[in-house]
């Protein structure tokens, strides 16, 4: 991807040029100011400040918020060696990383094996709801390869990633006291990644508000009916394949 010189986030959100690369970043380098792990093109002031400079703890965004994992692991850990097992994670979750990026996207927490990203901030995108889609088809795509290249495209291993998607306000800012870098938090958020986790290996799971936005990239999806873990109504979603 393209990396760029000042980071993308300070740039957008408060209009600062923040230097991360270059001999002019230097300056920065010693006031403690970096690349961020969340994406290469934002520093990590965007982790910690932007609420502050907003001047609240807490701020309200629209996001798309995906989240993804890996399927099948227990079956896997009996069928290769671990170094295989941990390859395959690590080229997996790199190059789950470039496609989120790619698309503006940020990788905002690794929640066990689950990875939790959200479109549309501080990088904003119109059309982050299509972005996160688009990532969440590339992640299915992407693990396909990978398990091909590492001779494991057998049916025998029931490995893949379940992919959830669904976009809505959500808190972002410090949770807690020892939390500084910020989290999104909210029902939003519960909801994509209870979908994510009804997602069968292979499958992004969308509810109606995505799927909206998408409708003419997968006209032949249906709506069904879910029961999900501590969501009280049944909630419409679709099933979207690469
Ligand atoms: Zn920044």
């Amino acid at each position: 991807m393209k990396t760029s010189m000042i980071c993308k986030g300070c740039w957008s959100q408060l209009h600062v040029p923040v230097v991360i690369r270059g001999p002019l970043a230097i300056p920065f380098r010693a006031l403690g100011l970096g690349i961020s792990r969340m994406h290469p093109n934002l520093c990590t002031l965007c982790e910690t400040q932007f609420a502050k400079a907003k001047k609240a703890k807490q701020i309200t965004v629209r996001v798309s918020v995906l989240f993804a994992d890996v399927r099948g692991y227990t079956t896997l850990s009996e069928v290769l060696e671990n170094p295989a097992i941990a390859r395959l994670l690590s080229s997996f979750y790199e190059r789950c990383a470039s496609v989120i990026w790619e698309r503006d996207g940020l990788i905002n927490k690794l929640i066990g094996d689950a990875m939790l990203a959200l479109f549309n901030f501080p990088l904003v995108r119109e059309d982050h709801v299509r972005q996160a889609v688009q990532s969440g088809v590339e992640l299915q795509r992407a693990c396909a390869g990978i398990k091909a290249s590492l001779g494991l495209s057998g049916q025998e291993l029931a490995i893949g990633v379940g992919v959830g998607i669904h976009t809505g306000d959500v808190l972002l800012g410090e949770v807690g006291e020892f939390c500084r870098d910020f989290t999104a938090v909210g029902s939003v958020v519960n909801l994509a990644s209870r979908l994510q986790g009804a997602a069968e290996a292979g499958e992004v799971l969308v509810t109606e508000e995505v799927y909206r936005e998408v409708a003419d990239l997968f006209p032949a999806a249906e709506a069904r009916s879910y029961h999900l873990k501590g969501v009280e109504h049944p909630v419409s979603a679709y099933s979207l394949r690469a």
